[in-house]
């Protein structure tokens, strides 16, 4: 038999490598970032389309390359880094492995134009999934731009793997932080869709993290500093007061390069044990300097995770550091008026029930649909896109649904089970609960009817006469000028019955006992009616008993009715009780599984 191994050819030896390297764009932001930084350069824009999935720019001011270098730097294991197995122990830059450029390449369109000082002209050079297009001299300023297009064209395995914009976006803005937090002498640029997202100037520590972070940040900051023969640990960790219920601005820093450490930061949160809720999570900002060859950055292709010679000294310097850090801020006479409580009770009392219970504030006025009426419910939907993925991942990919009220074009309806309405929007489908949404049209119909004060009462031919217990007629007295304002008119109240002699003309006769049964069960408990108004717990009531229930056939005209109706509401996505109206199936998600 013929012998059967053989070496791969260099573009899928890369696509290979690539697979390590370029996980998604924000991988491709990340090298670009760090090689630009390698390069000296002391301004950097990073510019981005749909997440990154159209188009990533990152022009720097930098050293440039000449014209030959602008080829070979895209060759695997192509690197002015080092040359020689003992530099991988003295490294002072980002890059080493030379194959950044060469998967980049391999996975997508790259434009690279490149210039240095002592060159009268610049090189532009094009390949595309490996494979050379052209190379030409042009006029540019000295640095590098390398224009990244079109990433995953040849894998679209990989590219239906990408997430929502929302999410890549947040990725990008995750690699885009931990670059310019290890340089806050750097200027940095970061524009989204043409929009600019973020302009660091050159800065201290702390600024750079105000001007990333927010103002209010800076009061949430205590410096860390240490010097050691092992390690120089600088920086800031959050107060503990400060300490979230989601983790989030955790930046460690070894030699100017974000890396994960999960046991160099169990000793930070070591640190504040006793002094945060064992679930909420401290800010930190730590920046450890080691010697070079106390440490081995090449054991991961993408260099986050890294090899400690002494990781268990390291860890008492830092438990003890951040510590001391801690307590000087807690003792420091200007913040005694500040101070912590949970500071000051000893750790034997942790777990220990107060005696008394602390009272409970709550704001009984509060009405989350007082801000709300007036806005239409447009508003309520649009900008979203702009503002989405500044926040963190787990809320961003909560709030996929809420853009679909505009997108509904209007298309047949089908009823299913007699419980859900489908129908098409421009993005995939959505699925409508019948009885929720027509709670939420009636509900939204009532409360506008009730307050506009327009209340056609009905005079009943005989009168009802209805019994409840004496909790119950208690609670109907209360209410009585609310009902009576709603369009109900009593002819007698007694102590343990009610004689209606008209009743609000949006009801049905045949509902009244039911009426007061929801009424009399949402005073009690169901709906929390405390803080809303007396006119929002009646639309509500009057919303579930007049809804068509679940189990009832629609027909084609009623459906599309409702479906308008629904997305007309100013709050589509939500019954009046809280449950989910809808939900939709993209065509993403549609194409996944088909
Ligand atoms: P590495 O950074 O590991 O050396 P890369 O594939 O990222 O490997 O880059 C290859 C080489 O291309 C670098 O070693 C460097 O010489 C050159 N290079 C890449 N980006 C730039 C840039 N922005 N400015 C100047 N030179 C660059
Ligand atoms: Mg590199």
């Amino acid at each position: 038999m013929a012998d059967i191994i053989h070496l791969l050819p260099d573009h899928i030896a890369n696509q290979i490598a690539a697979g390590e390297v370029v996980q998604r764009p924000a991988s491709v932001v990340k090298e670009l970032l760090e090689n630009a930084i390698d390069a000296g350069a002391d301004n950097i824009k990073l510019l981005v389309k749909d997440a990154g999935k159209t188009s990533i720019q990152v022009i720097d001011n930098g050293s440039g390359m000449s014209m030959t270098d602008a080829r070979m730097c895209f060759e695997r294991h192509a690197t002015s880094k080092i040359s020689k197995a003992e530099d991988l122990f003295k490294l002072h830059t980002k890059g080493f492995r030379g194959e950044a450029l060469a998967s980049i390449a391999a996975v997508s369109h790259v434009e690279l134009q490149t210039k240095r000082d002592e060159d009268e002209m610049g090189s532009r050079v094009s390949i595309e999934g490996s494979k050379f297009i052209t190379q030409e001299p042009i006029a540019m300023p000295t640095g590098t731009s390398v224009h990244v297009k079109n990433i995953f064209f040849n894998i679209p395995a990989r590219r239906n793997f990408l997430k929502s914009d929302n999410v890549e976006t947040r990725h990008i803005i995750n690699e885009f932080q931990r670059v310019a937090l290890a340089h806050p002498k750097l200027t940095f640029f970061m524009y989204h869709n043409d929009k600019e997202v973020y302009h660091l100037s050159e800065a201290n520590l702390k600024k750079r993290i105000v001007s990333i972070f927010g103002y209010k940040s800076n009061e949430k900051l205590v410096p860390v500093n240490e010097q050691t023969p092992l390690v120089n640990i600088s920086g800031y960790v959050g107060k503990p007061e400060f300490a979230k219920k989601i983790r989030g601005e955790q930046f460690f820093f070894v030699n100017d390069r974000f890396v994960k450490s999960p046991y160099l930061e169990h000793a930070i949160r070591a640190a504040f044990e006793g002094l945060i809720a064992p679930k909420k999570h401290p800010s930190y900002f730590l920046y450890l300097k080691v010697p070079t060859e106390s440490i081995d950055i090449n054991i991961h292709p993408t260099k986050t995770e890294i090899k400690f010679e002494n990781e268990k000294d390291l860890y008492a310097i830092i438990r003890a550091t951040v510590k001391h850090s801690l307590g000087q801020y807690n003792v420091t006479p200007e913040l005694d008026f500040k101070r912590n409580a949970n500071l000051d009770i000893p750790y034997s009392y942790k777990n220990k029930v107060p005696q008394q219970e602390p009272p409970i504030k709550i704001d009984r006025s509060f009405n989350p649909f007082k801000d709300q009426k007036q806005a239409s419910w447009e508003s309520l939907y649009t900008g979203a896109e702009n503002v989405d993925f500044l926040k963190p991942l787990e809320e961003t990919e909560l709030e996929q649904s809420q853009l679909i009220s505009q997108e509904y074009i209007g298309f047949r309806t089908q009823q299913l089970h007699q419980k859900y309405l489908i129908s098409s929007i421009k993005s995939g489908l959505v699925l409508i609960h019948q009885t929720r949404a027509h709670q939420r049209i009636l509900y939204e119909h009532y409360l506008s009817e009730l307050s506009d004060g327009e209340i056609v009462s009905q005079k009943l031919l005989l009168p009802i006469k209805l019994r409840f217990n004496k909790l119950d007629m208690e609670l109907i007295k209360e209410m009585q000028s609310e009902l009576e304002n709603n369009g109900f008119l009593f002819e007698k109240i007694d102590k343990e019955s009610l004689t209606i002699a008209a009743f609000p003309a949006y009801l049905s006769e045949t509902v009244i006992p039911e009426f007061f049964q929801s009424f009399l069960a949402a005073q009690q408990e169901e709906i929390p009616g405390q803080h809303f108004s007396k006119t929002d717990v009646i639309a509500k009531i009057l919303a579930k008993t007049n809804a068509i229930s679940v189990g009832k056939s629609l027909t084609p005209k009623e459906q599309e009715e409702l479906v308008d109706k629904l997305f007309s509401c100013k709050e589509p996505n939500y019954s009046p009780f809280g449950k989910k109206c809808l939900t939709t199936l993209t065509k993403e998600e549609i194409e996944k599984r088909l």
